[in-house]
C-alpha cells in the first residue's frame, strides 16, 4: 500500500473536514499507518511530528500504552450500553473525579460524544433552567468577537469567526456579541491585564443594559484557539463571573479546547479562581482517544429540572453515544496518568522551552507577534512589522508553512497566518527545538512566496 494508492482511493469517495476539497488537485492527503507518541508515520515511512495533537486533542502521545492497556481491558467487558435508565462503572467513576477535579461547586456530568455537542447542551440547559424557573424573557447569549464553539448550528450561532460562520448567518440564533479581550489588539505599552480590563467594561455594560434578556455567557477562557490563537489576562474572567453573579446571568465556560493542562493549570478557569455554571469539556478528555464530551454543572441547576414527570420541566436531550463506556476508560486512564506523573510541573518545563526557542522570533521582519499561555504558544506572520499589515489572506501564506514544515517532518497547521504550537505533553526538548526551527524556516519560505 503506498501514499498515492490511498490517497486515491481516499479522494474518490470522501469528503474531508475544513477543506476545500479541490486543494487535494496540488495537496497530497497524507495517509497515516501509524502513530507513536508525538510522530505520526506514512505508508511510505515518512514521520510526522505531531505539534497540534491532531486538532488539540492528544496529551499523552499516540498509542499510548496506559490508555491501551485500559481499553483491550474495557473491550473485553462493555463496548456500550445506553445510558437512560441504565449505568456503568467506568461512567460513574469518571462523573466522581471530574466533580472532584473541576473547580469547587461543580457537581453534575451529563454527557455527549463531541464539543460542539457540549456547547448546545450548555445552552440548552441554561435557557431551560431559567424557564423552570418561570423567566421566559430570558432568550439571548453573549458571546464574544472572535469566539468559536463549534460547528453546529447553536454553536455556530455562539461562534464569532466570520469563515465559518457568515455562509450560515440566516439559520442561526440572533446573539449579543461583545468585544473581545484579544491582547493582540492592545496599544504599544499596555499590559494585558490593562487591556483585557478596559474591554470588559463593554461587556458589563451589555450585561447590565440587557439582563433580562439575557440566558447566559459563553466564552473559551483565555485564549480564542480557533480565532488565530488569540490570548487574553484571567482578570477578564474574574471580572466577568463577577459580574454574572450581580446580573442574574449563567457563565458557560468552553474548556473544549483549553482544558486538561493546555493553559498551565488543569482547567483554565483556576487562573482566575472562577467556577462557571456550565463547563464543556471534550477532546483530551479521552488523551485523544475517542470522542466524548461533558458539561458540568451545578446541583442549583440541576434541581431547577427536579420534579415531578407531569410538570415536564426535565432535560430531554439525548445522544445515542452519551457516556460511551469505551471512552469513559480512555478518559479515566488519562486522569491517571495525571495523577501519577507530575503533567503539570513537568509541562512548565516544556512551556518554557517553547519560549526559549522561538525567543528569536520575536525580531522576525515577518512576525508581529509570539504569544503564549502555557503549553499554546502562537507566531502572528504579517507582511509588514511595523504596521502589522497581515499578508493578504488570499495569498494563503499560512499553507507554505504548512508544506515546508510537512517536507521537514512535522504536522504545523497555521490558523490563516498564525502559525502555532499546540503539542502533545510527551514532546521532548529537542522535538521543540525542531518545530521551533521548521516554523522559522516556514516563515521564511513563505515570505519569499
Ligand atoms: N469549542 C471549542 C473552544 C473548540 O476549540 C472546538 C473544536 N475545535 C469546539 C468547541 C467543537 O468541538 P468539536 O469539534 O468536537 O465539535
Amino acid at each position: 500500500m503506498t501514499n498515492a494508492e490511498l490517497s486515491r482511493r481516499d479522494l474518490s469517495v470522501l469528503w474531508h473536514p475544513c477543506t476545500q476539497m479541490k486543494d487535494h488537485e496540488t495537496l497530497p492527503v497524507i495517509p497515516i499507518r501509524s502513530g507513536k507518541g508525538a510522530w505520526l508515520e506514512d505508508f511510505e515511512g515518512n514521520r510526522y511530528l505531531d505539534a497540534i495533537s491532531s486538532w488539540w486533542v492528544n496529551l499523552f502521545g499516540h498509542a499510548n500504552p496506559r490508555i491501551n492497556a485500559a481499553l483491550k481491558d474495557q473491550l473485553e467487558s462493555l463496548e456500550h450500553v445506553l445510558l437512560a435508565g441504565f449505568t456503568h462503572e467506568p461512567v460513574i467513576e469518571l462523573s466522581e473525579r471530574l466533580v472532584e477535579i473541576t473547580p469547587p461547586g461543580l457537581d453534575r456530568c451529563f454527557y455527549a460524544d463531541n464539543g460542539s455537542s457540549a456547547v448546545e447542551i450548555a445552552l440548552k440547559m441554561s435557557f431551560h433552567a431559567w424557564l423552570n424557573q418561570g423567566k421566559s424573557g430570558k432568550t439571548k447569549f453573549v458571546t464574544l468577537e472572535n469566539s468559536y464553539h463549534g460547528e453546529t448550528l447553536g454553536a455556530l450561532a455562539v461562534g464569532n469567526v466570520e469563515l465559518y460562520r457568515k455562509t450560515y448567518k440566516p439559520l442561526l440564533l440572533e446573539t449579543i456579541t461583545a468585544p473581545s479581550p484579544d491582547c493582540y489588539l492592545r496599544e504599544t505599552g499596555e499590559s494585558w491585564r490593562a487591556y483585557s480590563l478596559r474591554q470588559f467594561e463593554k461587556m458589563d455594560t451589555i450585561l447590565r443594559q440587557q439582563a433580562g434578556e439575557i440566558c447566559a455567557v459563553i466564552i473559551e477562557p483565555l485564549v480564542q484557539c480557533a480565532g488565530n490563537m488569540r490570548m487574553y489576562h484571567p482578570v477578564y474572567l474574574e471580572r466577568l463571573r463577577n459580574a454574572c453573579n450581580r446580573y442574574g446571568i449563567h457563565l458557560i465556560a468552553d474548556e473544549i479546547a483549553v482544558g486538561f493542562g493546555r493553559t498551565g493549570t488543569l482547567f483554565a478557569s483556576e487562573q482566575a479562581g472562577i467556577t462557571p455554571d456550565f463547563l464543556c469539556l471534550s477532546k483530551g478528555l479521552t488523551g485523544g482517544y475517542l470522542p466524548l464530551s461533558v458539561v458540568v454543572t451545578r446541583n442549583k441547576i440541576y434541581e431547577q429540572f427536579y420534579d415531578d414527570y407531569e410538570n415536564l420541566t426535565a432535560f430531554l436531550h439525548s445522544h445515542s453515544y452519551t457516556g460511551n463506556p469505551l471512552g469513559c476508560r480512555a478518559a479515566l486512564a488519562t486522569l491517571d496518568i495525571f495523577n501519577d506523573d507530575d503533567v503539570i510541573g513537568n509541562n512548565a518545563t516544556l512551556a518554557k522551552a517553547m519560549q526559549e526557542t522561538t525567543a528569536e522570533l520575536v525580531d522576525h521582519p515577518h512576525v508581529a507577534e509570539v504569544r503564549q499561555t502555557g503549553m499554546i504558544l502562537a507566531i502572528e506572520m504579517v507582511k509588514d512589522k511595523a504596521s502589522r499589515e497581515p499578508w493578504d489572506w488570499k495569498e494563503r501564506r499560512g499553507l507554505h508553512v504548512y508544506r515546508h514544515a510537512l517536507q521537514n517532518g512535522v504536522l504545523l497547521r497555521p490558523l490563516g497566518n498564525v502559525i502555532y504550537f499546540m503539542p502533545p505533553y510527551v514532546v521532548t526538548p529537542d522535538e521543540i527545538a525542531l518545530m521551533a526551527r521548521v516554523a522559522r524556516d516556514g516563515i521564511d519560505a513563505a515570505a519569499r512566496g
